[in-house]
């Protein structure tokens, strides 16, 4: 007789393309980070979220997560620009979830100096935080994935990864320095399934944009709506901030199976701003 009932195959398991695999998302207590550890534990991931803030806040936003989605979701409040504190987040995620298959490395800081002015405590902890970090949390995990076949790396970098503004030397730096580490991880994980690309996004807006069209509007004594009109969407030409759902999908993309060639790359999301 034919079989009508629905096959046992038609889990939410299934249909989910990351079920089983496990990530770290840095800096995921706010913004672009948080997005991402949002859409990766919906397609099924197990999530280290990672960065700083009110650990009231953090705590309730890593339960709802772990609830909604019904996968493991960890916090670890590492601090970015520390060596040591990156190996020891790798040592208990790995206690807690078994192994590392994607790492999102996403913390970042911004500040805003002419070059001659910039301070060389800022300078240092910019590298520090955008740029070593993912250089040492790539270190602590590649091999692990090599070994098993499969691993993802995704750097967020920014269209600052690709062209450079005024006064941000630090950050430009450092995003340029992302997407060259990005192309050589690729290299070196090519042949053993572990991909290595970077997310390079335009203006999306997050508490680290707020805070930029705070001090912008402070700074040029305008209104908020003209710095973002007139600063920040002017070389954006879609005239619309990027969405953090628009990169946790991207990054969810580049996790599967269906991205396994893709590896290398320096994607932007950033509304053909650099298409300038
Ligand atoms: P955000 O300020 O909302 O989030 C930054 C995250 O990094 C937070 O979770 C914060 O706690 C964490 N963090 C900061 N310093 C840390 C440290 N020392 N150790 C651990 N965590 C730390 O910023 P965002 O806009 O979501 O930016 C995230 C990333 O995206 C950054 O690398 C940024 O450069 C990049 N980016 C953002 C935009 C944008 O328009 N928002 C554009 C291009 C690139």
């Amino acid at each position: 007789m034919l079989n009508v009932s629905k096959p046992e195959t038609d889990t939410l398991a299934m249909r989910r393309p990351l079920e089983g695999r496990t990530a770290i998302v840095t800096g995921s207590t706010s913004g672009i980070g948080l997005g991402i550890a949002r859409a990766l534990a919906q397609n099924g991931a197990a999530v280290m979220l990672n960065g700083f803030g009110d650990p009231v806040e953090i705590e309730t936003r890593r339960a709802t997560l772990a609830e909604e989605n019904d996968v493991d979701v960890a916090y670890d409040n590492a601090d970015m620009s520390n060596r040591d504190a990156i190996h020891m987040m790798v040592e208990r995620a790995v206690a807690r979830f078994g192994q590392i298959d994607i790492v999102i490395n996403n913390a970042g800081i911004q500040h805003v100096a002419p070059v001659s002015e910039f301070p060389v405590a800022k300078w240092d902890s910019i590298l520090a935080i955008n740029l070593s970090s993912a250089f040492h949390l790539i270190q602590a995990t590649f091999e692990p994935m090599k070994g098993r076949g499969y691993g993802r790396i995704i750097n967020i970098a920014s269209a600052h990864g690709l062209i450079a503004s005024p006064f941000k030397s630090a950050y430009v730096a450092a995003k340029h320095g992302m997407v060259g580490l990005t192309k050589v991880v690729a290299l070196e994980g090519a042949e053993y399934g572990v991909t290595s690309n970077a997310i390079c996004p335009g203006y999306v807006w997050t508490p680290l944009v707020e805070k930029q069209i705070e001090d912008q509007a402070k700074s040029h004594n305008i209104a908020r709506d003209a710095v973002i009109r007139d600063i920040f969407l002017k070389n954006q030409p879609t005239r619309r901030f990027a969405t953090v759902e628009e990169m946790g999908a991207l990054a969810v993309f580049l996790c599967s199976d269906c991205a396994a060639s893709i590896t290398g790359t320096a994607l932007p999301i950033d509304g053909g701003w650099t298409a300038h």
